[in-house]
């Protein structure tokens, strides 16, 4: 038996003591913020005081609505350590789904960034909120706001003692939550225990894994909303690497600068990312000396974009395959020994794929009859995993638990195949849902705003290919009644509902009507029919809404 349990606060403790000096660096509102290990610990001991003196208990959950910086990454530790659970909301999700996933969740103190206030306050449901006692926001003043009752964050810490005791954890203890857009319905709540933080922190600093060490310099423009920035707070500490927060809304001039000016040598982000940053840098000439590698996943990364970073910038672009439901990083597509060898093109194709399974998690693709399907890189079917840092279960969601899992084994929803070497490359999408630059925009809930409107009688939604947002909506729409209906007027308000009540970017960007919405044998929509007799590129044009 181990004497001591798998808990997080081990990592902050060692980088404490060991890298005093080193720094973390973010971008906010108020400019480039920069302390070091031995001040960021101070802090959240502070913080913990802070959470202790507000009535925060082992147990309760604090929520943050919030972009990457220090003050966000102080979160990271200074509640899990006390026994606390941190709950990362996505401020991109429409109001009504952060309304369910607090009343869900019964946050008790949320940490709202001060440039996410106003849409904090346009989610604001008395009733959805009622568990919520306090709002801190992240900042050194307090915006105008309704929130109430609210303080600021430095006001909130900074009187504080950075002297505090942190409690003896249990493993199982709940350190972390996030919530995944379900395929139908509402989103569902994974939850992140100490050993699960802990262990998956474990296997990203193999060299099989991310291979981060003391002298790395780290941004992750990965949100901290999703998937706790795919574990890279928690990676960097172990390492007692430098750490780089690149702030609210970053556009590829600010993450070009911030590499430049910090040395970063490993940052990490959706493929979207990736290519404003890389026009960015064919138009101002710059040549990221610094950077050694770039982590791209969250969605399939095109070769072109591997081969960019490569040929012209010599950077090693790492794809990675991963899930909310498993902390997330499940496989990264490093080369294995003997094919660096290869010609470019072999390697390429290699690359271009998932990748290989971390260390740690074992899995199996299924086919429709149940049966394994052989590692051939031809034949298909879903992808099963587990492991230690993957979820058994969701947040009071039973029966997303009947589907979803079988055994120990998460059925992750996505169609893989294997090949000989063991490269899992993802060929499909089993679950209905649609990524766009990294966000889940749900199909379902499209369809239900689309059939609401009187005139259409059915409506189906897909996602069509995308260069730059890797996927959009298009909407297929079958009329009730031809006669006297003029398309035009019929386009332009079933766009009209969906602004009401969704983000702009939910809008699908084409809407097209169809005599009849192609179904299974079951009588359900046919989505892949309808994919693959409409959706190729030149269905959405390139005018997707900039901002996240
Ligand atoms: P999330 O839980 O929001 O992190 O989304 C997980 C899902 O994103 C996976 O089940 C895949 O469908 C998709 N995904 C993640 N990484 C990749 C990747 N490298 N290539 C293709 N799809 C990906």
């Amino acid at each position: 038996m181990a004497g001591h349990d798998q808990t997080i606060g081990s990592f902050l403790w060692r980088a404490e003591r060991l890298y005093p000096d080193t720094e973390i660096v973010a971008r906010t509102h108020d400019g480039i913020e920069r302390y070091d290990y031995a001040t960021y610990a101070d802090r959240t001991r502070q913080l913990a005081n802070a959470l202790e003196a507000s009535g925060i208990e082992a147990g309760d959950r604090v929520a943050t609505v919030s972009w990457n910086h220090h003050r966000h990454f102080e979160t990271y530790f200074g509640v899990p350590n006390t026994g606390a659970q941190l709950h990362t909301i996505n401020p991109l999700l429409p109001d009504e789904h952060v309304q369910y996933i607090v009343e869900n969740a019964g946050d008790r103190l949320v940490f709202v960034d001060p440039s996410l206030v106003e849409k904090l306050e346009s989610a604001y449901d008395a009733d959805a909120f009622a568990s919520v006692e306090q709002f801190v926001v992240m900042g050194e003043a307090v915006p105008e706001t309704s929130l109430d009752p609210v303080t600021d964050y430095e006001s909130f810490v900074g009187e504080q003692e950075p002297s505090y005791e942190w409690p003896e954890l249990d493993e199982d203890q709940r350190a972390g939550m996030c919530y995944t857009s379900g395929t139908t319905g509402r989103p569902k709540g994974v939850e992140y225990t100490q050993q699960m933080l802990w262990s998956h922190t474990m296997a990203t600093l193999t060299p099989q894994g991310l291979d981060i060490d003391d002298g790395d310099v780290v941004m992750p423009v990965v949100p901290m909303f999703h998937v706790n920035a795919w574990g890279m707070p928690f990676s960097l500490t172990a390492a007692g690497a430098k750490h780089v927060y690149p702030g609210p809304s970053p556009d590829p001039e600010d993450l070009a600068r911030l590499i430049e000016d910090e040395g970063v040598t490993f940052t990490a982000g959706v493929p979207t990312v990736w290519m404003g940053v890389l026009e960015y840098a064919r138009e101002n000439d710059l040549d990221f000396d610094s950077l050694e590698r770039v982590m791209v996943g969250g969605a399939a990364a095109p070769k072109s974009l591997i081969r960019a970073f490569d040929e012209e910038f010599d950077v090693t672009m790492l794809q990675g395959w991963g899930m909310t439901e498993l902390s997330p990083v499940g496989t990264l597509s490093h080369l294995k020994d003997g094919m660096e060898d290869w010609d470019a093109e072999r390697k390429y194709e290699k690359r271009q794929k998932q990748g290989l399974v971390l260390p740690g998690l074992e899995f199996r693709v299924v086919d429709d009859d149940g049966e394994e399907v052989p590692w051939n890189g031809e034949d298909f079917g879903e992808l099963y995993i587990r492991g230690p840092w993957v979820t058994d279960s969701y947040f009071e969601r039973p029966e997303a638990d009947e589907t979803d899992f079988e055994g120990s084994w998460l059925k992750t929803g996505d169609v893989v195949s294997v090949d000989e070497d063991g490269y899992v490359k993802i060929v499909d999408r089993a679950k209905d849902v649609i990524k766009s630059g990294g966000e889940w925009i749900s199909s379902v809930e499209l369809e239900n705003a689309l059939m609401a409107h009187d005139a259409v009688s059915e409506a189906a939604v897909v996602g069509v290919p995308h260069e730059r947002w890797q996927e959009r909506p298009a909407a297929f729409v079958v009329l009730a009644d031809e006669v006297g209906v003029d398309r035009d007027e019929v386009k332009a308000e079933l766009v009209n509902l969906i602004r009401e009540d969704y983000p702009k970017w939910w809008v699908p960007d084409a809407t097209l009507f169809i005599d009849e919405v192609p179904k299974t044998a079951t009588g359900k929509f046919d989505k892949k029919r309808l994919r693959d007799e409409y959706g190729d590129e030149s269905l959405v044009a390139d005018e997707a809404p900039d901002e996240r």
